[in-house]
């Protein structure tokens, strides 16, 4: 069996490796001059370091399995505390227990702590008011702000759900960024006990993991053992058209170079540009309203300061709105938060990711402001510094990409069009590669 592979992020090199373990002859395409796509790194200060993913979600086992398979399990490290939110007039750390920032015990100590005796007693009601019986919650905000109040979604649950999905909570449908809680609410009778049960439900250890060495290193293993099995890797060569045979038959997908005939074609690329691709296989999915993309910058920073050395806000910071005078949405103390990166650096010196929404400059002296704002340490100097822009052409939560995502589950793609990725299966590892798994599983005959 032929196939092609487009895209050569996680996605396209999973798809391309497990296609090429089961006999394919592979073609992986990548239109970029790298492979890795958003999972990617840097060299500062004599340390590779992840300028996209540095973590991935223990849920659902499948970037485990994979990262066991890659020969990386032993270097798998749980992060070194955890993080902090910067609200208005304080800085503190985020409750232990909560669900997208949903919190499980509204009186608890740390809970109090974000949102004093008001906003905690009023999170309580949630145990005291009745649930839907016809119908669901719809979209996250109003679910959170009806039955916990204003203080726990600005507070808690806006900060993460906008720095982890760059999402807006009262955009976001609660099936899409929470599965199953609709149904654990409707079981417990409070949003509380839902995300109790939730949590219950998940396996136990850390949500989320690293790898000392990166995330990164993933990518390259997948390269090497991809190149390993005959897979032809061809970087800075797009795909830029998908044609199924008019009856069935074999799939041509042209490149500048050439056209491929082959049986299956895993269309990993980011968004746009799958759709675009999808204009003659699938004409009326190419032609929904696209969602606008998102651009994002990350600034990363050398601090030489033992004042960091005492992780003075943990793994890091995230941005409650009211918090004024700082434009970074969000902070990660890097040498903080992976062990393996704290000891390469030594004593005094940091490695500190911050986060932008918008693709603008950000100058130096902004950047250090920004970083001593968050970490709570005054003056903070930047040593050396590297960017990283990215841009999401099909952010997993907006409207438009999940109507996307709804249409596509009801179209009947040509026989051997496969697609995968970010773009249908969710933002982040855990969902990209499971989504990547499944599609080049072997045909049902
Ligand atoms: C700053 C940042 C931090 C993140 N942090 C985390 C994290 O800590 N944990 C986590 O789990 N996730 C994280 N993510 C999300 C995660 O990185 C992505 O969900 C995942 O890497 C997407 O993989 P993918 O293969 O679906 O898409 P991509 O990585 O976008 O790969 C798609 C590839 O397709 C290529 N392409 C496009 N058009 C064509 C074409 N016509 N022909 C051929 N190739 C084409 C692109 O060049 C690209 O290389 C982060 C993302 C960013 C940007």
């Amino acid at each position: 069996m032929r196939a092609v592979v487009i895209g050569g992020g996680v996605a396209g090199l999973v798809a391309a490796r497990r296609l090429a373990l089961a006999g394919s002859e592979v073609v992986l395409l990548e239109a970029g001059d790298r492979v890795g796509g958003r999972v990617a790194s840097v060299e500062l200060a004599g340390m590779r370091v992840d300028t996209g993913a540095e973590s991935f979600a223990s849920r659902g086992g499948a970037v485990r399995a994979l990262i066991d398979e890659l020969g990386l399990g032993g270097d798998v490290q749980d992060p070194s505390g955890s993080a902090w939110v910067a609200l208005a007039d304080r800085t503190v750390p985020l409750p232990v227990g909560g669900l997208l920032g949903i919190p499980s015990s509204p009186l608890a100590t740390d809970v109090h702590r974000v949102l004093d005796t008001r906003g905690s007693l009023r999170a309580y009601a949630d145990r005291l008011l009745p649930v839907v019986k016809v119908g669901r919650y719809e979209r996250l905000g109003p679910l959170v702000r009806g039955r916990m109040g204003d203080r726990v979604l600005e507070r808690l649950v806006a900060p993460v759900v906008q720095n982890v999905y760059g999402a807006d909570p009262d955009e976001v449908p609660v099936d899409a960024i929470a599965p199953g809680l609709n149904a654990a609410i409707t079981q417990t009778g409070t949003l509380s006990g839902a995300v109790l049960r939730l949590r219950a439900a998940a396996p136990p250890g850390a949500a989320a993991q690293g790898i000392a060495g990166g995330v990164h290193r993933v990518t390259d293993a997948l390269l090497e053992l991809t190149r390993g099995l005959g897979v032809d890797v061809r970087t800075g060569d797009p795909a830029l058209g998908v044609h199924p045979a008019p009856f069935g038959g074999l799939i041509t997908v042209t490149t500048a170079r050439e056209d491929l005939k082959v049986d299956r074609v895993v269309l990993t690329a980011d968004g746009a540009a799958a759709l675009d691709l999808l204009s003659d296989a699938a004409p009326d999915l190419a032609a929904l309203p696209r969602p606008a993309a998102s651009r994002s910058r990350a600034v990363l920073l050398l601090v030489e300061d033992a004042r960091l050395d005492a992780a003075p806000r943990g793994t890091g910071v995230l941005r409650a709105a009211g918090r004024q005078g700082v434009r970074a949405t969000a902070v990660t103390h890097l040498t903080a938060k992976w062990p393996w990166l704290g000891e390469r650096a030594g004593r005094g010196r940091h490695l500190v990711r911050l986060a932008y929404r918008g693709a603008e400059e950000v100058p130096d002296a902004v950047a250090a402001a920004d970083a001593s704002a968050l970490l709570g340490t005054d003056g903070l100097r930047i040593a050396d510094r590297t960017d990283a822009v990215w841009t999401d052409s099909a952010p997993a939560l907006a409207p438009e990409t999940i109507a996307i995502r709804r249409a596509l589950a009801t179209t009947v793609l040509p026989d051997g069009l496969l697609v995968a990725g970010s773009w249908v299966a969710g933002t982040g590892l855990a969902s990209v590669v499971a989504s990547a798994e499944q599609a080049a599983r072997p045909r049902a005959s």
